[in-house]
């Protein structure tokens, strides 16, 4: 019926225009929040579950606004990688870790590499390493205090392997330590393994999901069987119970970073959580 298909039609189009005056209040904050420092790192820890020792922190990024309180990544990230605003939020989540690992450093405190996301545009933009670098060194924090996570779109949405490869290297020339962020999320994980020198692959939290089932436990031994022959740190993501911990604990899987450890806090929480363990 005419009238119906209509009314469908526009209420769908109302919808597509809500959602695109929602990305561009979005981007037309973008600039003041920086400014503002309304952007905060929260941490969360990867646990060796050998000791159940802190060995690391991913920085996850919270855009905490006055007037519309706690926006989460997934409401901004896609869009900001859309509209090219990801290279500047990137490199300020950069420096702000390492303004922490400074002081962390300063004050004596236990310290552990944390890994920062970058995102594809990022990693593709020339002389980023380096600058990063530089900004690494400002703070006086050894970049081998730092890691970079790189999720599996960034390879296969890039058919450029060998320009993939140089930023791997120059990655690890610079001293930084390299993560394969979401593995197992795509389609040509596998592939990746043989074709680029990372140090640490993070198993997508998907793996974990139906663990009770004998197929998923029989995965899961096998890739960790695989990234030990390949010598690479395996973290498993998004771990949030304790039958997937005891799972992981029967196949010795190295690292875990899940809601069952700790959710991502503030800094200065993290810093008390970390301290009472
Ligand atoms: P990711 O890098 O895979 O980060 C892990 C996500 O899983 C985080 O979501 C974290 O809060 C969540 N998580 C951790 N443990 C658990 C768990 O036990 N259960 C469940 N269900 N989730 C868990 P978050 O913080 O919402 O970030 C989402 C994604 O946004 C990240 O996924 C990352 O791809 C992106 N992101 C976050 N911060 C940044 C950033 O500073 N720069 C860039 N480029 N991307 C970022
Ligand atoms: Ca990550
Ligand atoms: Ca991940
Ligand atoms: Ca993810």
């Amino acid at each position: 019926r005419l009238g119906h298909d209509d009314d469908t039609c526009i209420f769908y189009d109302a919808s597509f225009t809500a959602r695109l005056q929602k990305e561009q209040d979005l981007s037309a904050l973008f600039l003041p929040s920086l400014e503002n420092e309304d952007f905060k790192i929260y941490l969360q820890p990867k646990v060796r579950l050998a000791d159940g020792r802190v060995m690391g922190a991913e920085a996850l990024v919270r855009w905490d606004h006055p007037l519309k309180g706690m926006i989460y990544p997934s409401d901004f990230i896609p869009l900001f990688e859309k509209n090219g605003s990801i290279c500047q939020l990137d490199s300020y989540i950069f420096t702000k870790v390492c303004s922490v690992l400074e002081r962390w450093i300063k004050e004596g405190r236990e310290i552990f590499p944390i890994s920062v996301n970058l995102s594809r545009q990022n990693f593709k933009k020339p002389g980023i390493l380096e600058d990063f670098a530089g900004i690494a060194g400002q703070h006086h924090v050894p970049t081998g205090l730092i890691e970079l996570e790189l999720t599996e779109s960034v390879f296969f949405e890039d058919q450029d392997i060998e320009n993939i490869k140089g930023q791997i290297k120059e990655m690890h020339r610079l001293g930084f330590l390299c993560s394969l962020d979401d593995f197992g999320s795509g389609f040509s994980s596998l592939g990746l393994l043989k074709e680029f020198d990372v140090d640490t692959i993070k198993l997508d939290r998907r793996f974990f999901l139906d663990i009770s089932q004998k197929k998923a436990k029989d995965v899961v031994s096998c890739l960790l069987e695989l990234s030990g022959k390949l010598k690479v740190h395996t973290v498993a993501e998004g771990i949030e119970t304790s039958e997937q911990l005891d799972f992981l604990r029967s196949i010795n899987c190295e690292l875990v970073q899940g809601y069952i450890f700790s959710r991502p806090l503030p800094v200065s929480d993290f810093e008390a959580w970390a301290d009472s363990q």
